[in-house]
């Protein structure tokens, strides 16, 4: 028997300026959040040291994602630093309806397509503390040619901009307390009256 509530899965989208931490944060999240599963994006750049395929992103040629965006199959998609990424609306709206929260990971552009394609989605931007632990932290993830670094630095400020358009902000200043926030909000957001009105009515003698 139904319980009343609302059955239909919501999704957090998360955005960051690259290397201020957003995968260390989102990775804890969802280890501390079974109910949540993450969205693996399509990507043509190559895996990072520690990446699995299928776990992090799904990994294809450029020709493959040429042809699942001239077939339709991208709810968003967006060209970074010569490589593109995609999220798959059909994988999304499969999940969505069986019930299952979801926590995509995509930049500005990419939020700002799904809410006018995907209505219904909780956007939460993460910040770093500064400008200098961005670098620093941008450096140590490595695996990149310092050109490239430059240029993700240099877009990270035009993306902070973007925050203001954004649900929720959340600071990584310590790892942990970023998670705690993000839980926060997605409890918050599960408890909504929206969600929950058949639950009230159906409590209610007739
Ligand atoms: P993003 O996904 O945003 O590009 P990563 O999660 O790959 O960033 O993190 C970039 C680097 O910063 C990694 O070395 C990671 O361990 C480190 N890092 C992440 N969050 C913090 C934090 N709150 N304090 C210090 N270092 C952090
Ligand atoms: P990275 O190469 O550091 O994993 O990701 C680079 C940027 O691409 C990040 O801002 C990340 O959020 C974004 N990204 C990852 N997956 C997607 C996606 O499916 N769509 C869009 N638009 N951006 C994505």
């Amino acid at each position: 028997m139904s319980d009343g509530s609302v059955k239909s899965g919501l999704f957090l989208v998360v955005s960051a300026p690259s290397g201020t931490g957003k995968t260390t944060v989102c990775r804890k999240f969802l280890k501390q959040t079974p109910g949540v599963r993450f969205s693996v994006s399509y990507t043509t750049r190559s895996p990072r040291r520690g990446e699995v395929d299928g776990r992090d992103y799904h990994f294809i040629p450029e020709e493959d994602f040429r042809c699942r965006i001239a077939e339709g199959e991208f709810a968003e998609w967006a060209e970074n630093y010569g490589n593109l990424y995609g999220t798959s609306a059909k994988t999304m709206r499969e999940f969505l309806e069986k019930g299952e929260d979801l926590l995509l990971d995509v930049d500005t552009r990419g939020a700002r397509a799904l809410k006018k394609n995907f209505p219904g989605g909780i956007y939460v931007f993460i910040l770093p503390p500064d400008l200098d632990a961005l670098r620093a932290r941008l450096s140590r993830r490595g695996s990149e040619a310092r050109e490239t670094m430059e240029r993700r630095f240099s877009r990270a400020i035009e993306e902070i901009r973007e925050a203001f358009g954004y649900d929720y902000v959340v600071c990584n200043d310590r790892v942990d307390e970023a998670v705690d926030c993000i839980r926060s909000i997605y409890i918050a957001e599960r408890c909504r009256t929206a969600r929950w009105t058949g639950k009230i009515e159906q409590l209610i003698p007739e």
